[in-house]
């Protein structure tokens, strides 16, 4: 159940991963759903209440945390899953399914982490979307 306490101040989980499914490597299968899966992790570690949340330029590219250590066993059972669910042409469901099972471990993990950084955290957009003050407009053709 869902409780009030746990509600989540981004209002929109997942925005970027699905607005980044596009841009993924098209190589193949995995490298998709790896891609959505660490990404939806580290956005959920991100969106869990209470989570502090920092940058720091010296740090790598994905850091661990918010995003998920290569050898998670929570990460790879996902992956698996996801393998096990969906055949080779279906990328989008699978990557789709492993970001959600994803973004849920994620935010599990950080609601325990005493707070990281992650790289541009605090820039003027991704806090807007941490804390859901950021609005989106979908423009077709010129008219909203
Ligand atoms: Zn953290």
């Amino acid at each position: 159940m869902i409780s009030e306490r746990a509600a989540t101040p981004n209002f929109q989980p997942l925005i970027q991963v699905l607005l980044g499914l596009g841009e993924f490597p098209r190589t193949d299968l995995r490298s998709i759903v790896v891609s959505a899966t660490v990404h939806a992790w580290a956005e959920g570690h991100a969106s869990a209440v209470g989570h502090v949340l920092g940058s720091d330029p010296d740090r790598g590219e994905f850091p661990v945390p918010p995003y998920p250590h290569r050898d998670e066993p929570a990460l790879q059972a996902i992956l698996s899953r996801a393998a096990k669910e969906f055949g080779p042409d279906e990328a989008e469901g699978a990557a789709l399914y492993a970001a959600g099972l994803a973004w849920a471990a994620g935010r599990r993990e950080g609601a325990d982490c005493p707070g990281c950084v992650l790289g541009s955290a605090d820039g003027e957009v991704a806090t807007a979307m941490r804390r859901g003050t950021g609005r989106f407009r979908f423009d077709v053709d010129g008219r909203a």
